[in-house]
Protein backbone atom coordinates (compact mmCIF):
# COMPACT_ATOMS: atom_id res chain seq x y z
CA UNK A 1 0.00 0.00 0.00
CA UNK A 2 1.64 3.40 -0.77
CA UNK A 3 2.50 6.16 1.59
CA UNK A 4 2.14 9.74 0.53
CA UNK A 5 5.34 11.47 1.31
CA UNK A 6 6.49 15.40 1.43
CA UNK A 7 8.67 16.90 -1.16
CA UNK A 8 11.64 18.88 0.65
CA UNK A 9 14.02 19.91 -1.43
CA UNK A 10 13.59 18.36 -4.56
CA UNK A 11 13.61 14.92 -2.92
CA UNK A 12 10.78 12.26 -1.11
CA UNK A 13 10.91 13.04 2.70
CA UNK A 14 9.81 11.66 5.28
CA UNK A 15 9.09 13.25 8.77
CA UNK A 16 6.84 12.84 11.76
CA UNK A 17 5.06 9.02 11.77
CA UNK A 18 1.53 10.54 12.21
CA UNK A 19 -0.02 9.27 9.00
CA UNK A 20 -3.73 9.49 7.55
CA UNK A 21 -5.68 7.02 5.43
CA UNK A 22 -6.29 7.92 2.06
CA UNK A 23 -9.64 5.95 0.62
CA UNK A 24 -10.97 4.95 -3.08
CA UNK A 25 -14.44 6.38 -2.84
CA UNK A 26 -14.97 4.12 -5.52
CA UNK A 27 -15.58 0.92 -2.99
CA UNK A 28 -14.92 2.46 0.55
CA UNK A 29 -11.84 0.81 1.07
CA UNK A 30 -8.48 1.70 2.09
CA UNK A 31 -5.98 2.63 -0.35
CA UNK A 32 -3.21 4.00 1.15
CA UNK A 33 -1.72 6.23 3.65
CA UNK A 34 -0.46 10.18 3.72
CA UNK A 35 2.22 11.48 6.09
CA UNK A 36 1.06 14.40 8.10
CA UNK A 37 3.61 16.95 8.90
CA UNK A 38 4.96 18.32 12.40
CA UNK A 39 5.89 21.86 12.95
CA UNK A 40 9.35 20.51 12.34
CA UNK A 41 8.43 19.38 9.03
CA UNK A 42 6.87 22.32 7.55
CA UNK A 43 10.30 24.43 8.79
CA UNK A 44 12.00 22.20 7.16
CA UNK A 45 9.88 22.43 3.67
CA UNK A 46 10.54 26.52 4.67
CA UNK A 47 14.23 26.54 4.96
CA UNK A 48 14.66 24.62 1.66
CA UNK A 49 12.38 26.91 -0.05
CA UNK A 50 14.24 30.27 2.55
CA UNK A 51 17.47 28.59 0.97
CA UNK A 52 16.68 28.47 -3.06
CA UNK A 53 14.74 32.11 -3.17
CA UNK A 54 18.12 34.21 -4.02
CA UNK A 55 19.42 32.42 -6.97
CA UNK A 56 15.78 31.87 -8.29
CA UNK A 57 14.92 35.61 -7.92
CA UNK A 58 17.99 36.21 -9.92
CA UNK A 59 17.27 33.96 -12.55
CA UNK A 60 16.79 35.86 -15.61
CA UNK A 61 13.17 36.03 -16.65
CA UNK A 62 13.80 34.70 -20.19
CA UNK A 63 15.06 31.28 -18.12
CA UNK A 64 12.37 31.40 -15.74
CA UNK A 65 9.88 31.32 -18.26
CA UNK A 66 12.19 28.66 -20.23
CA UNK A 67 11.52 26.48 -17.06
CA UNK A 68 7.47 27.02 -16.97
CA UNK A 69 7.43 26.33 -20.74
CA UNK A 70 8.90 22.99 -20.44
CA UNK A 71 6.92 22.69 -16.98
CA UNK A 72 3.96 22.89 -19.11
CA UNK A 73 5.05 20.57 -22.40
CA UNK A 74 5.44 17.83 -18.89
CA UNK A 75 2.12 18.63 -17.58
CA UNK A 76 0.71 17.77 -20.53
CA UNK A 77 2.49 14.91 -21.45
CA UNK A 78 1.38 13.32 -18.27
CA UNK A 79 -2.20 14.61 -18.15
CA UNK A 80 -3.85 11.25 -18.40
CA UNK A 81 -1.60 9.90 -15.35
CA UNK A 82 -2.54 12.47 -13.32
CA UNK A 83 -6.11 12.43 -14.02
CA UNK A 84 -5.92 8.73 -13.43
CA UNK A 85 -4.34 9.81 -9.53
CA UNK A 86 -6.90 12.59 -9.28
CA UNK A 87 -9.91 9.92 -9.82
CA UNK A 88 -8.60 7.55 -7.99
CA UNK A 89 -8.28 9.77 -4.39
CA UNK A 90 -11.10 11.77 -5.43
CA UNK A 91 -13.84 9.83 -7.04
CA UNK A 92 -14.62 11.97 -9.91
CA UNK A 93 -14.09 11.02 -13.18
CA UNK A 94 -11.41 10.53 -15.63
CA UNK A 95 -12.65 12.87 -18.34
CA UNK A 96 -13.43 15.58 -15.60
CA UNK A 97 -9.82 15.03 -13.73
CA UNK A 98 -8.68 15.65 -17.66
CA UNK A 99 -10.91 18.81 -17.74
CA UNK A 100 -8.94 20.23 -14.28
CA UNK A 101 -6.16 19.19 -15.69
CA UNK A 102 -6.49 21.66 -18.71
CA UNK A 103 -7.54 24.03 -16.90
CA UNK A 104 -4.81 24.43 -14.95
CA UNK A 105 -2.92 24.47 -17.55
CA UNK A 106 -3.85 27.50 -19.18
CA UNK A 107 -2.43 29.26 -15.42
CA UNK A 108 1.08 27.57 -16.61
CA UNK A 109 0.57 29.65 -20.15
CA UNK A 110 -0.17 32.46 -19.14
CA UNK A 111 2.86 32.68 -16.55
CA UNK A 112 4.87 31.67 -19.37
CA UNK A 113 4.64 35.27 -20.49
CA UNK A 114 6.27 36.37 -17.10
CA UNK A 115 8.72 38.50 -19.11
CA UNK A 116 5.63 40.60 -20.49
CA UNK A 117 3.84 40.61 -17.22
CA UNK A 118 6.43 41.69 -14.89
CA UNK A 119 7.46 44.90 -17.24
CA UNK A 120 7.17 48.37 -15.27
CA UNK A 121 6.17 51.39 -15.79
CA UNK A 122 9.28 54.08 -17.41
CA UNK A 123 8.69 57.98 -17.05
CA UNK A 124 11.28 60.07 -18.69
CA UNK A 125 11.75 63.65 -16.77
CA UNK A 126 9.44 63.47 -14.35
CA UNK A 127 11.62 66.62 -13.20
CA UNK A 128 14.10 68.42 -14.63
CA UNK A 129 16.75 66.21 -15.77
CA UNK A 130 14.86 63.14 -13.13
CA UNK A 131 13.21 60.19 -14.63
CA UNK A 132 10.79 57.27 -12.21
CA UNK A 133 10.28 53.94 -12.66
CA UNK A 134 8.24 51.25 -11.29
CA UNK A 135 9.50 47.41 -10.73
CA UNK A 136 7.81 44.37 -8.95
CA UNK A 137 10.10 42.30 -6.96
CA UNK A 138 9.01 38.44 -5.24
CA UNK A 139 8.39 38.44 -2.00
CA UNK A 140 10.30 35.39 -0.87
CA UNK A 141 8.41 32.31 0.48
CA UNK A 142 5.07 31.62 -0.25
CA UNK A 143 2.63 29.30 0.95
CA UNK A 144 -0.33 27.65 -0.39
CA UNK A 145 -2.87 25.53 0.92
CA UNK A 146 -5.50 23.72 -1.06
CA UNK A 147 -8.69 22.04 -0.93
CA UNK A 148 -9.45 18.14 -1.81
CA UNK A 149 -12.16 19.20 -4.88
CA UNK A 150 -9.44 20.54 -7.50
CA UNK A 151 -6.26 18.49 -6.34
CA UNK A 152 -4.66 19.97 -9.55
CA UNK A 153 -5.95 22.63 -10.57
CA UNK A 154 -6.57 24.59 -7.44
CA UNK A 155 -3.00 24.53 -7.09
CA UNK A 156 -2.31 25.40 -10.55
CA UNK A 157 -4.31 28.67 -9.66
CA UNK A 158 -1.42 29.61 -7.23
CA UNK A 159 2.27 28.26 -8.07
CA UNK A 160 3.28 29.04 -11.45
CA UNK A 161 2.33 32.71 -11.38
CA UNK A 162 4.22 32.62 -7.69
CA UNK A 163 7.19 30.84 -8.93
CA UNK A 164 7.47 32.95 -12.69
CA UNK A 165 7.24 35.86 -10.48
CA UNK A 166 10.21 34.98 -8.40
CA UNK A 167 9.22 33.40 -5.40
CA UNK A 168 9.99 29.48 -3.88
CA UNK A 169 6.82 28.07 -2.49
CA UNK A 170 5.38 25.61 -0.21
CA UNK A 171 2.33 23.34 -1.04
CA UNK A 172 -0.33 21.79 1.45
CA UNK A 173 -2.63 19.60 -0.62
CA UNK A 174 -5.73 18.88 0.69
CA UNK A 175 -5.21 15.47 3.01
CA UNK A 176 -7.62 13.77 0.84
CA UNK A 177 -6.27 13.38 -2.26
CA UNK A 178 -2.74 14.44 -1.79
CA UNK A 179 -0.99 12.28 -4.63
CA UNK A 180 -1.66 14.78 -7.36
CA UNK A 181 1.05 17.19 -5.47
CA UNK A 182 3.94 14.97 -5.86
CA UNK A 183 3.68 13.93 -9.37
CA UNK A 184 3.51 18.15 -10.42
CA UNK A 185 6.80 18.32 -7.50
CA UNK A 186 8.70 15.45 -10.23
CA UNK A 187 7.59 17.44 -13.27
CA UNK A 188 8.70 20.52 -12.05
CA UNK A 189 12.22 18.79 -11.06
CA UNK A 190 12.48 17.64 -14.65
CA UNK A 191 11.69 20.80 -15.85
CA UNK A 192 14.92 22.19 -14.75
CA UNK A 193 13.24 24.19 -11.41
CA UNK A 194 15.77 24.37 -9.11
CA UNK A 195 15.54 21.96 -5.90
CA UNK A 196 13.53 24.07 -2.85
CA UNK A 197 12.04 26.00 -5.37
CA UNK A 198 8.53 24.19 -4.90
CA UNK A 199 8.29 22.05 -2.10
CA UNK A 200 5.08 19.84 -0.61
CA UNK A 201 3.68 19.34 2.70
CA UNK A 202 1.13 17.46 3.36
CA UNK A 203 -1.06 17.08 6.87
CA UNK A 204 -3.63 18.80 8.20
CA UNK A 205 -4.54 21.85 10.84
CA UNK A 206 -0.93 21.18 12.25
CA UNK A 207 0.72 22.03 8.91
CA UNK A 208 -1.53 24.67 8.16
CA UNK A 209 -1.01 26.62 11.77
CA UNK A 210 2.74 26.42 11.43
CA UNK A 211 2.88 27.65 7.65
CA UNK A 212 0.49 31.02 9.06
CA UNK A 213 3.21 31.75 12.20
CA UNK A 214 6.25 30.35 10.13
CA UNK A 215 8.33 33.93 10.12
CA UNK A 216 10.05 33.12 6.60
CA UNK A 217 6.71 32.74 4.78
CA UNK A 218 5.44 35.84 3.30
CA UNK A 219 1.72 35.06 1.84
CA UNK A 220 -0.45 32.20 2.01
CA UNK A 221 -3.00 31.82 -0.81
CA UNK A 222 -5.89 29.66 0.00
CA UNK A 223 -9.08 27.73 -0.79
CA UNK A 224 -11.44 25.93 1.09
CA UNK A 225 -14.37 26.18 3.19
CA UNK A 226 -15.64 29.49 4.53
CA UNK A 227 -14.77 28.79 8.45
CA UNK A 228 -11.46 27.71 7.34
CA UNK A 229 -10.89 30.65 5.17
CA UNK A 230 -11.98 32.81 7.65
CA UNK A 231 -9.68 31.79 10.12
CA UNK A 232 -6.14 31.68 7.34
CA UNK A 233 -7.26 35.06 7.18
CA UNK A 234 -7.21 36.26 10.00
CA UNK A 235 -4.20 34.35 11.64
CA UNK A 236 -2.24 34.99 8.83
CA UNK A 237 -2.90 38.47 8.75
CA UNK A 238 -2.20 38.51 12.29
CA UNK A 239 1.15 37.51 11.36
CA UNK A 240 1.81 40.16 8.86
CA UNK A 241 1.65 37.79 5.82
CA UNK A 242 -0.57 38.73 2.80
CA UNK A 243 -3.60 36.64 2.71
CA UNK A 244 -5.86 35.49 0.10
CA UNK A 245 -8.71 33.62 1.66
CA UNK A 246 -11.27 31.93 -0.87
CA UNK A 247 -14.18 30.27 0.84
CA UNK A 248 -17.38 28.47 -0.16
CA UNK A 249 -19.84 29.24 -2.00
CA UNK A 250 -24.51 28.77 -2.93
CA UNK A 251 -24.32 29.16 -6.05
CA UNK A 252 -27.77 30.64 -7.95
CA UNK A 253 -28.94 30.25 -11.46
CA UNK A 254 -31.80 32.88 -12.46
CA UNK A 255 -33.89 31.85 -15.15
CA UNK A 256 -36.32 33.88 -17.16
CA UNK A 257 -39.50 32.54 -18.76
CA UNK A 258 -37.97 34.16 -22.06
CA UNK A 259 -35.40 31.46 -21.78
CA UNK A 260 -34.32 28.65 -24.31
CA UNK A 261 -35.52 26.08 -21.53
CA UNK A 262 -33.47 23.07 -23.29
CA UNK A 263 -30.36 24.96 -22.58
CA UNK A 264 -31.34 25.61 -19.46
CA UNK A 265 -32.25 21.85 -17.95
CA UNK A 266 -29.14 20.61 -19.71
CA UNK A 267 -26.58 23.68 -18.08
CA UNK A 268 -28.88 22.97 -14.83
CA UNK A 269 -27.86 18.89 -14.91
CA UNK A 270 -24.33 19.95 -16.01
CA UNK A 271 -23.16 22.21 -13.56
CA UNK A 272 -25.35 20.84 -10.64
CA UNK A 273 -23.86 17.00 -10.88
CA UNK A 274 -20.56 17.31 -12.60
CA UNK A 275 -18.02 16.20 -9.96
CA UNK A 276 -21.21 15.37 -8.19
CA UNK A 277 -21.45 18.69 -7.14
CA UNK A 278 -18.38 18.66 -5.01
CA UNK A 279 -17.42 22.10 -7.39
CA UNK A 280 -17.05 26.10 -6.02
CA UNK A 281 -18.87 27.10 -9.26
CA UNK A 282 -21.26 24.14 -9.03
CA UNK A 283 -25.10 25.49 -9.57
CA UNK A 284 -27.20 24.18 -6.50
CA UNK A 285 -29.75 26.64 -6.91
CA UNK A 286 -31.96 27.01 -9.78
CA UNK A 287 -34.31 30.04 -9.31
CA UNK A 288 -37.30 29.29 -11.60
CA UNK A 289 -39.23 32.58 -12.00
CA UNK A 290 -43.39 31.55 -13.01
CA UNK A 291 -44.65 30.63 -14.60
CA UNK A 292 -41.57 27.96 -16.32
CA UNK A 293 -41.37 25.88 -12.74
CA UNK A 294 -43.52 22.80 -13.68
CA UNK A 295 -41.97 22.78 -17.42
CA UNK A 296 -38.35 23.03 -16.42
CA UNK A 297 -38.15 20.66 -13.48
CA UNK A 298 -39.96 18.00 -16.21
CA UNK A 299 -36.95 18.50 -18.41
CA UNK A 300 -34.11 18.56 -15.53
CA UNK A 301 -36.04 14.79 -14.42
CA UNK A 302 -35.60 13.35 -17.81
CA UNK A 303 -31.98 14.02 -17.99
CA UNK A 304 -31.29 13.23 -14.69
CA UNK A 305 -32.69 10.04 -14.80
CA UNK A 306 -30.31 9.21 -18.13
CA UNK A 307 -27.20 10.21 -15.85
CA UNK A 308 -24.80 7.27 -15.71
CA UNK A 309 -23.28 6.86 -12.03
CA UNK A 310 -20.29 5.03 -11.76
CA UNK A 311 -16.58 4.40 -11.04
CA UNK A 312 -14.34 7.45 -12.35
CA UNK A 313 -12.01 5.16 -13.98
CA UNK A 314 -15.19 3.45 -15.72
CA UNK A 315 -15.42 5.52 -19.54
CA UNK A 316 -19.20 5.37 -19.43
CA UNK A 317 -19.41 6.60 -16.17
CA UNK A 318 -20.62 10.45 -16.27
CA UNK A 319 -20.36 11.10 -12.19
CA UNK A 320 -18.69 9.56 -9.04
CA UNK A 321 -18.58 8.95 -5.62
CA UNK A 322 -18.30 11.49 -3.02
CA UNK A 323 -14.70 12.12 -1.15
CA UNK A 324 -15.73 10.46 2.34
CA UNK A 325 -18.16 8.94 3.72
CA UNK A 326 -18.87 11.23 6.12
CA UNK A 327 -18.63 13.92 3.63
CA UNK A 328 -21.59 11.62 1.84
CA UNK A 329 -23.59 11.14 4.66
CA UNK A 330 -23.64 15.07 5.51
CA UNK A 331 -24.74 16.02 2.14
CA UNK A 332 -27.67 12.77 1.98
CA UNK A 333 -28.79 14.22 5.24
CA UNK A 334 -29.98 17.37 3.45
CA UNK A 335 -32.63 14.92 1.28
CA UNK A 336 -34.89 14.04 4.73
CA UNK A 337 -33.82 17.67 5.97
CA UNK A 338 -35.43 19.25 2.61
CA UNK A 339 -38.58 17.11 2.80
CA UNK A 340 -39.25 18.40 6.36
CA UNK A 341 -38.61 22.00 5.80
CA UNK A 342 -41.34 21.43 3.00
CA UNK A 343 -39.83 20.61 -0.12
CA UNK A 344 -40.27 17.78 -2.44
CA UNK A 345 -37.93 15.18 -3.46
CA UNK A 346 -38.42 14.92 -7.12
CA UNK A 347 -35.35 12.65 -7.54
CA UNK A 348 -34.08 10.74 -4.91
CA UNK A 349 -30.16 10.13 -5.54
CA UNK A 350 -30.66 7.26 -2.51
CA UNK A 351 -32.17 5.47 -5.46
CA UNK A 352 -29.60 5.84 -8.04
CA UNK A 353 -28.16 2.65 -9.90
CA UNK A 354 -24.27 2.86 -9.67
CA UNK A 355 -22.68 0.90 -12.35
CA UNK A 356 -21.44 -2.59 -11.16
CA UNK A 357 -22.44 -2.03 -7.59
CA UNK A 358 -26.43 -1.83 -7.30
CA UNK A 359 -28.54 1.32 -5.54
CA UNK A 360 -26.65 4.10 -4.31
CA UNK A 361 -27.66 3.53 -0.67
CA UNK A 362 -26.54 -0.02 -0.34
CA UNK A 363 -23.53 -0.06 -3.04
CA UNK A 364 -19.82 -0.44 -1.40
CA UNK A 365 -18.22 3.10 -1.70
CA UNK A 366 -19.39 6.61 -0.92
CA UNK A 367 -22.29 6.99 -3.22
CA UNK A 368 -25.21 9.30 -3.16
CA UNK A 369 -26.81 9.81 -6.98
CA UNK A 370 -28.17 13.25 -8.37
CA UNK A 371 -31.03 14.45 -6.27
CA UNK A 372 -33.84 17.16 -7.54
CA UNK A 373 -35.68 18.62 -4.60
CA UNK A 374 -38.35 21.07 -5.92
CA UNK A 375 -40.33 23.92 -4.20
CA UNK A 376 -37.58 24.28 -1.66
CA UNK A 377 -38.82 27.15 0.30
CA UNK A 378 -36.53 30.21 -0.03
CA UNK A 379 -34.55 31.01 2.99
CA UNK A 380 -34.79 27.30 4.21
CA UNK A 381 -31.31 25.47 5.43
CA UNK A 382 -32.11 23.30 2.19
CA UNK A 383 -31.94 26.48 0.46
CA UNK A 384 -28.79 28.53 1.67
CA UNK A 385 -26.02 25.80 3.17
CA UNK A 386 -23.47 24.73 1.48
CA UNK A 387 -24.28 21.18 0.64
CA UNK A 388 -21.51 20.64 -1.61
CA UNK A 389 -23.27 17.18 -3.42
CA UNK A 390 -25.09 16.15 -6.07
CA UNK A 391 -28.35 17.82 -4.79
CA UNK A 392 -29.76 20.25 -6.86
CA UNK A 393 -32.80 22.36 -5.26
CA UNK A 394 -35.30 24.47 -7.12
CA UNK A 395 -36.85 27.67 -5.66
CA UNK A 396 -39.85 29.21 -7.38
CA UNK A 397 -40.00 32.64 -7.62
CA UNK A 398 -42.40 35.78 -9.18
CA UNK A 399 -40.23 37.77 -10.49
CA UNK A 400 -36.61 38.63 -11.54
CA UNK A 401 -36.48 41.09 -8.60
CA UNK A 402 -37.63 38.18 -6.43
CA UNK A 403 -35.11 36.27 -7.14
CA UNK A 404 -32.40 38.92 -7.14
CA UNK A 405 -32.72 39.81 -3.72
CA UNK A 406 -32.38 35.87 -2.93
CA UNK A 407 -28.93 36.07 -4.46
CA UNK A 408 -27.65 39.19 -3.16
CA UNK A 409 -29.25 38.51 0.07
CA UNK A 410 -27.42 35.03 0.66
CA UNK A 411 -23.92 34.76 2.43
CA UNK A 412 -21.87 33.56 -0.23
CA UNK A 413 -21.30 35.51 -3.97
CA UNK A 414 -19.13 33.20 -5.28
CA UNK A 415 -20.55 32.86 -8.91
CA UNK A 416 -23.96 32.76 -10.59
CA UNK A 417 -25.80 32.80 -14.02
CA UNK A 418 -28.71 33.90 -15.64
CA UNK A 419 -30.62 32.74 -18.02
CA UNK A 420 -32.34 34.88 -21.19
CA UNK A 421 -32.91 36.38 -23.98
CA UNK A 422 -33.55 39.20 -23.36
CA UNK A 423 -30.02 41.56 -23.37
CA UNK A 424 -31.21 44.45 -21.08
CA UNK A 425 -32.21 41.97 -18.42
CA UNK A 426 -28.86 39.97 -18.59
CA UNK A 427 -26.76 43.47 -18.80
CA UNK A 428 -29.34 44.76 -15.29
CA UNK A 429 -28.31 41.62 -13.68
CA UNK A 430 -24.97 41.57 -14.30
CA UNK A 431 -25.03 45.17 -13.15
CA UNK A 432 -27.10 44.66 -9.84
CA UNK A 433 -26.07 40.94 -8.34
CA UNK A 434 -23.34 41.09 -6.02
CA UNK A 435 -21.34 37.88 -7.05
CA UNK A 436 -17.82 37.73 -8.16
CA UNK A 437 -18.22 35.89 -11.44
CA UNK A 438 -20.92 36.09 -13.45
CA UNK A 439 -22.51 33.84 -16.35
CA UNK A 440 -25.21 34.85 -18.74
CA UNK A 441 -26.92 31.80 -20.31
CA UNK A 442 -23.32 30.05 -19.07
CA UNK A 443 -23.95 27.96 -16.50
CA UNK A 444 -19.90 27.98 -14.83
CA UNK A 445 -18.36 30.79 -15.39
CA UNK A 446 -14.72 30.25 -14.30
CA UNK A 447 -13.12 33.24 -15.82
CA UNK A 448 -9.93 32.22 -17.85
CA UNK A 449 -6.31 32.17 -16.58
CA UNK A 450 -5.33 35.78 -17.98
CA UNK A 451 -8.83 37.18 -15.75
CA UNK A 452 -8.90 36.73 -12.21
CA UNK A 453 -10.69 34.20 -9.81
CA UNK A 454 -12.58 35.19 -6.84
CA UNK A 455 -15.83 36.06 -5.25
CA UNK A 456 -17.47 38.34 -3.07
CA UNK A 457 -18.56 38.53 0.85
CA UNK A 458 -17.74 35.10 2.52
CA UNK A 459 -15.92 33.58 -0.56
CA UNK A 460 -13.04 35.35 -0.33
CA UNK A 461 -11.25 36.95 2.89
CA UNK A 462 -8.70 39.52 1.04
CA UNK A 463 -9.04 42.03 -1.86
CA UNK A 464 -7.24 39.71 -4.72
CA UNK A 465 -8.53 37.33 -6.57
CA UNK A 466 -6.43 34.61 -7.95
CA UNK A 467 -4.25 33.94 -11.08
CA UNK A 468 -4.48 36.63 -14.04
CA UNK A 469 -2.57 39.95 -13.28
CA UNK A 470 -4.10 40.04 -9.76
CA UNK A 471 -2.44 36.69 -9.24
CA UNK A 472 1.01 38.77 -10.18
CA UNK A 473 0.24 41.76 -7.75
CA UNK A 474 -0.43 38.89 -4.94
CA UNK A 475 2.93 37.53 -5.07
CA UNK A 476 4.73 40.43 -6.42
CA UNK A 477 5.41 44.16 -4.14
CA UNK A 478 6.28 47.21 -6.01
CA UNK A 479 9.17 49.75 -5.86
CA UNK A 480 9.17 52.81 -7.37
CA UNK A 481 12.79 54.53 -8.12
CA UNK A 482 13.33 58.01 -8.89
CA UNK A 483 16.66 58.49 -10.19
CA UNK A 484 18.95 61.44 -11.25
CA UNK A 485 22.44 61.20 -12.40
CA UNK A 486 23.82 64.16 -11.49
CA UNK A 487 24.92 66.74 -13.84
CA UNK A 488 25.96 70.51 -13.87
CA UNK A 489 22.16 71.54 -12.88
CA UNK A 490 22.37 69.91 -9.46
CA UNK A 491 20.85 72.78 -7.10
CA UNK A 492 22.43 72.40 -3.86
CA UNK A 493 20.59 72.05 -0.20
CA UNK A 494 16.82 72.79 -0.81
CA UNK A 495 14.80 71.41 2.83
CA UNK A 496 11.16 72.21 1.05
CA UNK A 497 9.43 68.53 0.13
CA UNK A 498 10.23 67.58 -3.23
CA UNK A 499 8.39 69.39 -6.29
CA UNK A 500 8.82 68.75 -9.85
CA UNK A 501 10.84 71.43 -11.61
P1 LIG B 1 -11.55 22.60 3.91
O1 LIG B 1 -11.76 24.00 4.32
O2 LIG B 1 -12.01 21.51 4.81
O3 LIG B 1 -9.99 22.32 3.66
C1 LIG B 1 -9.18 23.18 2.87
C2 LIG B 1 -7.75 23.11 3.38
O4 LIG B 1 -7.71 23.57 4.73
C3 LIG B 1 -7.16 21.71 3.37
O5 LIG B 1 -5.83 21.77 2.94
C4 LIG B 1 -7.27 21.28 4.83
O6 LIG B 1 -6.24 20.38 5.21
C5 LIG B 1 -7.13 22.58 5.58
N1 LIG B 1 -7.88 22.59 6.84
C6 LIG B 1 -9.02 21.90 7.13
N2 LIG B 1 -9.42 22.16 8.39
C7 LIG B 1 -8.52 23.03 8.92
C8 LIG B 1 -8.41 23.68 10.19
N3 LIG B 1 -9.29 23.49 11.16
N4 LIG B 1 -7.37 24.52 10.36
C9 LIG B 1 -6.48 24.74 9.39
N5 LIG B 1 -6.53 24.14 8.18
C10 LIG B 1 -7.55 23.30 7.93
O7 LIG B 1 -12.20 22.44 2.45
P2 LIG B 1 -12.39 21.12 1.59
O8 LIG B 1 -13.49 20.30 2.19
O9 LIG B 1 -11.10 20.48 1.30
O10 LIG B 1 -12.91 21.76 0.21
C11 LIG B 1 -14.24 22.09 -0.04
C12 LIG B 1 -14.53 23.55 0.24
O11 LIG B 1 -13.66 24.36 -0.54
C13 LIG B 1 -15.93 23.97 -0.16
O12 LIG B 1 -16.44 24.83 0.84
C14 LIG B 1 -15.73 24.71 -1.47
O13 LIG B 1 -16.72 25.66 -1.78
C15 LIG B 1 -14.43 25.36 -1.22
N6 LIG B 1 -13.78 25.72 -2.47
C16 LIG B 1 -13.78 27.06 -2.80
C17 LIG B 1 -13.22 27.45 -3.98
C18 LIG B 1 -13.21 28.90 -4.37
O14 LIG B 1 -12.56 29.22 -5.35
N7 LIG B 1 -13.87 29.79 -3.67
C19 LIG B 1 -12.63 26.51 -4.84
C20 LIG B 1 -12.62 25.18 -4.46
C21 LIG B 1 -13.21 24.80 -3.26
Amino acid sequence: MKTVRHWINGALADGDPRTSELYNPANGEVAGHVTMASAADVDAAVAAATAAFPAWRDSSLVKRSQVLFRFRELMHAHRDELAALISAEHGKVHSDALGEVARGLEVVEFACGIPHLLKGGFSEGVSTRVDSYSIRQPLGVVAGITPFNFPAMVPMWMYPIAIACGNAFVLKPSEKDPSASLLMARLWQEAGLPDGVFNVVQGDKVAVDRLLEHPDVRAVSFVGSTPIAKYVYERGTAHGKRVQALGGAKNHMLVLPDADLDLVADSAVSAGFGSAGERCMAISVVLAVDPVGDELVQKIVERVERLVIGPGDNPESQMGPLVTEAHRDKVASYLDLGVEEGAKLVVDGRESEVLGGGKASEAKGFWLGPTVLDHVPAGSRTHIDEIFGPVLSIVRVGSYEEGLELINGGLYGNGTAIFTNDGGAARRFQNEVEVGMVGINVPIPVPMAFYSFGGWKASLFGDTHVHGTEGVHFYTRGKVVTSRWLDPSHGGVNLGFPTNR
